[in-house]
């Protein structure tokens, strides 16, 4: 009962995203996609004027004042997002005082890692890199190791790379994958390009793509295999 009491309320919540700027909107806009409400805030009214028709909610304020805050419920909300990036000393304000008013879970986006270690010493629930993430991400994409990268933590990384020649014909039970390389292939393509999970008696193609997880070391290396 408590499990699908806490499903509810991740599929249904209600979030609060302050700054509709480039990371906001788009943030804003994908939560709106996937069925949550959203509340939108920003101090520019010609932003929020635009947002108005995608978002559940928008309102022009400025989020550093307790009382505006406090107007606005956020107590209410299961969640937050300070997607203000520039203006630090806005953005820790705003993380400090919704910290303060007991919003469950606080996101903040971090533009520098001092603007990071200043966010997790406030006790902000969840700190974020963006740039740096995506910066990170996109550099093994143009290195040619993998075809997308996603650091799952800082040891556990999970990619997607094409099968190599040399395991052709093979399933993953044959190529003794896990043993051998010590990462788990998660998902393969099939012959239309779909992806499907991975099982022992999965056959291996070459030109085919796969979806790999496992500690960065063995990872990297099983990405070397031609
Ligand atoms: P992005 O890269 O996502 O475009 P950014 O990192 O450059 O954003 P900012 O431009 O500082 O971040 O802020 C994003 C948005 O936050 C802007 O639209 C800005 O108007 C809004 N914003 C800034 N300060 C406040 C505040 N005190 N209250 C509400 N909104 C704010």
């Amino acid at each position: 009962m408590a499990k699908e009491k806490a499903r509810k309320r991740i599929l249904h919540s209600n979030v609060m995203v302050i700054g509709l700027g480039r990371f906001g909107s788009a943030l804003a806009r994908e939560l709106m996609r996937t069925g949550h409400e959203v509340l939108g805030i920003d101090t520019d009214e010609r932003i929020v004027q635009q947002m108005s028709l995608e978002l559940t909610h928008t309102v022009k304020a400025d989020t550093t004042e307790e009382g505006t805050l406090r107007e606005l419920g956020v107590a209410e909300f299961d969640s937050a997002v300070v997607a203000i990036g520039a203006d630090i000393e806005a953005s820790i304000l705003t993380t400090s005082l919704l910290l303060q008013l007991g919003v469950p879970n606080v996101w903040a986006k971090a533009n520098s890692a001092s603007h990071g270690v200043i966010l997790k010493q406030l006790g902000c629930h969840h700190v974020i890199f963006p740039e740096a993430e995506m910066g990170k991400r996109v550099a093994h994409m143009v290195s040619g190791e993998t075809l997308d990268y996603v650091s799952i933590d800082s040891d556990f990384v999970m990619v997607k790379t094409e099968v190599p020649s040399s395991f052709d014909g093979q399933t993953l039970a044959e190529l003794k994958i896990r043993s051998t390389y010590g990462v788990t292939v998660v998902a393969v393509t099939t012959g239309d390009g779909k992806y499907v999970p991975a099982f022992p008696e999965t056959v291996l193609n070459q030109g085919n793509q796969m979806v790999v997880a496992g500690q960065v070391e063995p990872l990297n290396e099983f990405c070397k295999i031609a």
